[in-house]
């Protein structure tokens, strides 16, 4: 039998994964942040500085520029042999029209099957959300803002849980598959708000919901600090959050035995250690040169000989040692070069030589240097 998803997710799941997370756990799935703007101010916001409030766009790592963005987006997706795309924020719908053309750019470049899901934190109208289907959108993940979660205790929410509960039923309708993601704060209200979020989920057939582990970042951790947060070791995930999701879902999964609607725990260690891995794989399988080995964390090795004459220097290696061109390219004030090669001949020569390991992402980020 053919395993189409990890084990991680599917042990974490109460049914079949969501379409959207059996994309992020192969690591088949483009982000796309349209914009770093939203109505609202989590606490718990993990947003980074350089997106937080800004209206900025970001596909994967790669800033793209706001008056070319689709083409950027486009190029991005096929860096990565992508099979779909979540389109995240910021709030999406804070530039609906702009979101709306990202889906159908996404689904003409690359078909129908190109599965899209959307994030959002807002209640909006009826009609913007037949916009996003009728551009094409697959699924929706409603994030309501954490006041409004203990509102859905009530058979019928009023107020603003109230326009959430009515969306829902709309996106259903619709024919998207509709869910709710939000994270496990670990405090008495939140909980209360969690549990009843939760509750109204499976009440309302909604499809699922995804509960993350709540993450600290550098642009919340003085305010998790002023709610007395800790954090798990010396990972980003706070104490006490994984325990109450798991605890809302065994007793969800109890109080509704035959409930439809999937329950998902999705970890910050699975976040890193699975999705962004797979992510990185799988681009750096499409972007590796010959001269550069792929690692088990998706990473890029390549040998970096430094010098201010790279194109001489590259000639002269392959006159002395034999190297063929395809296995080192000069760059900058640098030769890239295999790193089986350099190791081999690095104590001949003068310069300065090192291993690197990069990301296959555009920015290339280095995360070791090892010198030679
Ligand atoms: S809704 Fe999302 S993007 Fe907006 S402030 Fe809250 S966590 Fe941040």
């Amino acid at each position: 039998m053919t395993i189409r998803f990890t084990p991680e997710l599917i042990g974490s799941c109460t049914g079949r994964p969501p379409a959207g997370c059996r994309y992020c756990d192969r690591g088949s799935k483009m982000v796309l942040y349209i914009t770093g703007v939203c109505t609202e101010d989590c606490y718990y916001c993990p947003l980074s500085e350089e997106k937080k409030g800004k209206d900025v766009i970001f596909a994967n790592e790669r800033r793209l520029p706001n008056e070319d963005w689709e083409m950027g987006a486009l190029s991005e997706a096929r860096m990565m042999s992508a099979l779909g795309t979540g389109i995240t924020g910021g709030d999406p719908l804070v530039v609906a029209e702009r979101t709306v053309q990202a889906i159908k750019s996404l689904k003409e470049a690359f078909g129908r099957k190109h599965h899209i899901h959307l994030y959002t934190s807002s209640a909006f109208s009826r009609g913007r959300l037949y916009e996003l289907a009728a551009a094409g959108l697959d699924e929706i993940r409603f994030h309501p803002p954490i006041r409004t979660w203990s509102d859905f205790h009530r058979d019928s929410p009023e107020g603003e849980a109230g326009k959430f509960a009515e969306l829902f039923s709309s996106a259903k309708e619709l024919g998207l598959s509709a869910g709710i993601e939000v994270p496990a704060v670990p405090d008495e209200p939140s909980a209360f708000g969690l549990r009843a979020i939760v509750d109204h989920a499976i009440r309302n057939r909604m499809d699922f919901v995804n509960i993350n582990e709540l993450e600290a970042s550098h642009t919340n951790a003085a305010r998790f600090n002023d709610r007395g947060f800790t954090l798990v070791g010396d990972s980003m995930a706070v104490e006490g959050s994984r325990e109450l999701a798991e605890d809302v879902i065994g007793s969800a999964v109890r109080a509704h035995p035959g409930s439809r609607t999937v329950l998902h725990f999705c970890s910050s260690v699975y976040k890193d250690a699975v999705q962004l891995r797979n992510r990185l794989k799988r681009t750096a399988r499409n972007v590796k040169k010959p001269y550069e080995l792929i690692t088990q964390d998706g990473t890029l090795l390549r040998g970096v000989l430094v010098t201010s004459d790279p194109y001489s220097m590259a000639l002269r290696l392959g006159e002395e040692y034999g190297i063929p061109p395809e296995l080192m390219e000069a760059s900058g004030s640098m030769v890239l070069l295999a790193p089986w090669v350099l190791e081999a001949i690095s104590n001949d020569l003068e310069e300065e030589c090192y291993i690197s390991e990069v990301y296959p992402t555009s920015d290339g980020l280095e995360v070791e240097r090892i010198p030679l």
